[in-house]
């Protein structure tokens, strides 16, 4: 069987423990490859071996770290198809989809920040004519990178290209649920000639491994995505050893659908925004308010586009929801369209698992579900259900919907249907959202800012956002004639 090995100083190393963890193909329930269960020891050789990297790569000119990290673009994008399977089998979702966002998402994170360093600039303040000060931004060191299961290669690129490009040397952990992307990456990284110990990737479990990383003093700074609870964890791990901190975490987004908009093809993007990977995207808008004219109307097409996410084995072209990551996932998720029934909701979509047949029989998978009739303040509204389940809101006017949207500890992601452009306007401005979209949804621009309020998170990643966040700004100043 496949063994998933960690990836230190420029090799491929089994853990310290000598413990393996089993690694599920969610579609077919069946252990496929073995996870190398690191703990605090693999990661001090981790930090060890990008300390010793640190002062060439950092003093490598721009250009230099720059050309490395667009052949390890290159190189994913050579190998589109099999990494694109790799993410499948290791995740559960679509096929088509892995090949056609997932791993294009890792080429552009590489090039995009692998061009960005290209382009920067720093302050100067001129304090009178005999003295200007200068800003210069430094590379922080040995920082840590982790990152969760939903995305597996796009977000752990999106973490460790930017915090290399600006001439970091990185300790990465990726999800234990879907390490195999990140472990085919470290061969990319050997044949595109990134230095040894420039990059390192130890696998395990969250607690042992990830939490060495938070802990390890020589590591600077923590980006980390993932739930809520978990990054309440590592803020308090981090704060009193005074690491800078970029935490990307839950959300329970808000879509907002007006009475003016074209009803069909808004409940079919609507759909996309609810149910796009199983429901496991952070950005999935899960709570749907609708305004009361046209909600009889609405419901009935989201019903309709609902039934159109159709459940099947990932590898087939016309499936549209995959498998859930795992099967505690799976349980979990259930256990809220049970805890919908007993809040008073009404299914008016899917609510079941899916039992497939043949070789995906073992596999976790729930049907799109469509739940109406509950209150915005029960728990089901409340809490992250991160999965195929969303639910359906009437609404009056413009101040209810707005006060119902920001009723909730979290704040990522709002989406906005509307064809009144200073509705529009108005709505965006009030929301406590970190991004907003206005009639489109998961539209990026890998140059904006990315990030959540309240409980969704600290910081914000994307563009210079990202470098700023993986250096440090020195100020120089500078006296003309002493
Ligand atoms: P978790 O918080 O469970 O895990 C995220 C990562 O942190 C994993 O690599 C995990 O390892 C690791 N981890 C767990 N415990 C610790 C610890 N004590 N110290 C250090 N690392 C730890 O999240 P999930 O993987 O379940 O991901 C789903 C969550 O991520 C959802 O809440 C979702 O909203 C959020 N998310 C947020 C995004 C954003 O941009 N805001 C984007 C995508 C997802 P392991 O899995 O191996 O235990």
């Amino acid at each position: 069987m496949l063994h998933i090995r960690n990836y230190i100083g420029g090799h491929y190393c089994d853990p310290n423990s000598g413990l393996w963890i089993e690694n599920v193909n969610p579609s077919t329930g069946e252990v496929y490859s073995l996870i190398a269960r690191s703990d605090e020891r693999d990661v001090a050789d981790a930090v060890r071996a990008a300390q010793e990297a640190f002062p060439t790569w950092s003093a490598m000119p721009a250009k230099g770290r720059s050309e490395v990290l667009l052949r390890i673009s290159a190189k994913i994008n050579d190998h589109l198809e099999d990494l694109a399977l790799a993410e499948t089998n290791d995740q559960g979702k679509p096929l088509w989809l892995s090949r056609s966002v997932d791993i294009p998402r890792a080429v552009e994170n590489m090039a995009f920040f692998a061009t960005e360093i290209l382009h920067t600039h720093t302050d100067a303040h001129q304090t009178d004519e005999s003295v200007i000060n200068f800003t210069v931004r430094k590379p922080l060191g040995v920082v840590g990178c982790i990152s969760p299961w939903n995305l597996p290669l796009y977000l752990f690129t999106w973490k460790i290209a930017p915090a290399l490009a600006a001439g970091n040397t990185v300790v990465a952990k990726p999800s234990e649920l879907t390490p195999m992307t990140a472990f085919l990456l470290a061969q990319i990284c050997i044949d595109a000639g990134l230095p040894p110990g420039v990059l390192n990737i130890v696998h395990g479990f969250g607690p042992e491994c990830g939490q060495a990383i938070v802990e390890h003093p020589h590591v600077k700074a923590i980006s980390f995505t993932g739930g809520t609870v978990t990054g309440k964890a590592i803020a308090a791990a981090a704060a009193p050893m005074f690491k800078k901190l970029s935490l990307e975490l839950g959300g329970k987004n808000p879509t907002i659908v007006f009475d003016d908009v074209k009803i069909a093809s808004t409940a079919r993007s609507v759909a996309r925004a609810a149910f796009t990977n199983q429901g496991e995207i952070c950005l999935c808008g899960s709570r749907i308010f609708v305004q009361r004219g046209i909600i009889e109307e609405f419901q009935k097409a989201l019903i309709e586009e609902t039934h159109r996410f159709l459940v099947g084995d990932p590898l087939e072209p016309e499936t549209r929801t995959g498998a859930v990551v795992n099967a505690a996932h799976m349980e979990k998720v259930l256990g809220y369209i049970e805890l919908a029934k007993q809040e008073g909701g009404m299914i008016l979509a899917g609510g079941r698992r899916v039992e497939l047949e043949g070789r995906c029989a073992g596999g976790f998978f729930i049907e799109p579900t469509l739940i109406g009739g509950l209150p915005q303040d029960c728990r089901v509204n409340r809490e992250e259900i991160f999965g195929p389940a969303a639910t359906i809101i009437p609404f009056d006017t413009e101040d209810d919907v707005v006060a119902m949207a920001n009723d909730t500890a979290y704040g990522l992601a709002a989406t906005i249907w509307t064809t009144n452009v200073h509705r529009a306007h108005r709505t965006a401005q009030r929301l406590e959202s970190g991004i907003v979209w206005v009639n489109t949804w998961l539209m990026r621009d890998l140059r904006t800012p990315f990030g959540g309020m309240k409980h969704s998170g600290v910081g914000r990643e994307g563009g210079t956002e990202a470098l700023r966040f993986f250096t440090e700004p020195k100020n120089i100043c500078l006296q003309i004639e002493p």
